[in-house]
């Protein structure tokens, strides 16, 4: 273990535990954690007469690494649907996950929860970061997701049926790494699912959910209808994801009864906003090329339309107490991985001010993922990971996409040159 000491110098730091920016204030880091943030003269008092490696980012803003609760790291964010991700074979999913990791990383996000790869690919990545063959966020995995027979996502190995089915998945699941559980209660663009319906059987979910709770494991919930949701709730999940509220006939319709639950419990509400926004943006960018046809239009409306419905739902989410945080849902869809911050503005429009905007990504997202003893905000004890930034975030949202420079575990990533994040970055069509 490297026990290295450094300094890291900022204009500003943003501690993340909600007070106002420090200034004229230094981080000590020692090796791969966080041994003490005080007045700058105070800290350089205590290496005086020792080695240490000084991090001057004078000019700059330093603030914690940035956690997203909700990741495909086997995406490619280019519009196909899951079930075709599923046909790849998973030697290539795990190549193009690696690619993804590194994108997060780069782009400031240094703990990551993915939603449900294929089979044992991210597990296979994760093993080949500890052993220093590739670099990545910290990761919170839950393998395959837990899926009825033809239910969302069950194309990446995780059907199960009844009671005795789901408890010896769960203990598998668990055996090989997974550190939470992930459920697809409703159907969701599973071609064979139904969205508009539960999934497990009430006696099924239970069962998932207490055989996760026996051994200190959390669990997340893909709900895109608000039954599922309901199920969740009376099931003691800790995440609900989605959390879009549609009745069994289709038709949106907000439910104050159910929002009232969802603030009254433990749950986090990951709403993931963004990922509907990135559809509308690229018929938008293809509307710049060509002209769309007749039933591109419908499409079109339709996206934004549910981006709107969706926006507006969160903001009442959030007016009655929610929970809610950032978990962008990238790279599925049209959302690209390295691009965190479009999810954490779309919650900053829905009516989050930019510091509970900020928390959502930092501190709050790290303890909806039961991960905020050690990341989330820059403390005594915690893993050294922190990003450089330009510009307040507290001021702006979007300054967290100026990015400078990336620690990870104590260690400055090499992000390539000034312009390698240019590849990843997902531009509104009007920029483009
Ligand atoms: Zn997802």
């Amino acid at each position: 273990m490297n026990q290295e000491k450094k300094v890291v110098l900022a204009s500003q730091i943003i501690d993340g535990t909600g007070g106002k920016p420090l200034e004229e204030s230094a981080v000590l880091i020692e090796g791969s954690t966080i041994v003490k943030i005080g007045k700058k003269s105070e800290i350089l008092k205590i290496v005086e007469h020792q080695e240490y490696d000084l991090l001057d980012y004078t000019g700059f803003v330093l603030i914690p690494g940035m956690v997203d609760c909700h990741t495909h790291h086997n995406g490619f964010g280019d519009g196909r649907l899951g079930d075709e991700v599923a046909e790849i074979p998973d030697e290539i999913l795990t190549i193009k996950s690696s690619s993804n990791a590194r994108i997060a990383l780069f782009s400031g996000v240094t703990t990551i929860r993915e939603n449900g790869p294929k089979n044992m690919t991210m597990f296979r990545l994760r093993d080949a970061i500890k052993n220093g063959i590739e670099i990545g966020p910290r990761m919170n995995l839950c393998g395959r997701p837990v899926s009825i027979i033809g239910g969302h996502m069950g194309y990446f190995g995780g059907e199960v049926t009844g009671e005795f089915e789901v408890t010896r998945f769960v203990r598998s699941l668990i055996k090989e790494g997974a550190d939470y559980i992930k459920i697809t209660q409703t159907g969701g663009t599973t071609r064979t699912s139904f969205p508009l319906l539960p999934a497990f059987n009430m006696d099924e979910l239970l069962a998932i959910t207490n055989e996760a709770k026996k051994f200190g494991k959390l669990t997340a919930t893909h709900c895109v209808s608000t039954e599922g949701t309901i199920n969740s709730l009376d099931s003691g999940v800790d995440m609900i994801i989605h959390s879009v509220f549609k009745e069994p006939d289709g038709t949106d319709k907000f439910r104050p009864d159910v929002a009232e639950r969802l603030a009254e419990s433990e749950a986090f509400v990951n709403p993931t906003l963004h990922v509907f926004r990135a559809r509308a943006w690229e018929m938008e960018k293809l509307a710049l090329k060509r002209p769309l046809s007749k039933n591109e239009i419908k499409l079109f409306d339709e996206h934004r339309r549910n981006f709107d419905q969706r926006l507006l739902d969160c903001s009442k989410m959030m007016e009655m107490g929610v929970k809610v945080i950032t978990g962008s849902d990238s790279s599925w869809g049209d959302y690209k991985l390295g691009n965190t911050i479009h999810e954490t503005e779309c919650v900053n429009m829905a009516g989050y001010s930019v510091s509970q905007s900020f928390n959502s990504v930092t501190l709050g997202a790290a303890k909806a993922l039961g991960m905020d003893d050690i990341v989330g905000s820059l403390e005594a004890g915690k893993k050294a990971d922190m990003v450089v930034i330009k510009g307040n975030p507290l001021q702006e949202i979007g300054n967290l996409r100026n990015i400078h420079e990336v620690i990870f575990d104590g260690n400055i990533i090499d992000r390539g040159s000034k312009d390698s994040n240019k590849v990843y970055i997902q531009s509104p069509p009007s920029i483009n």
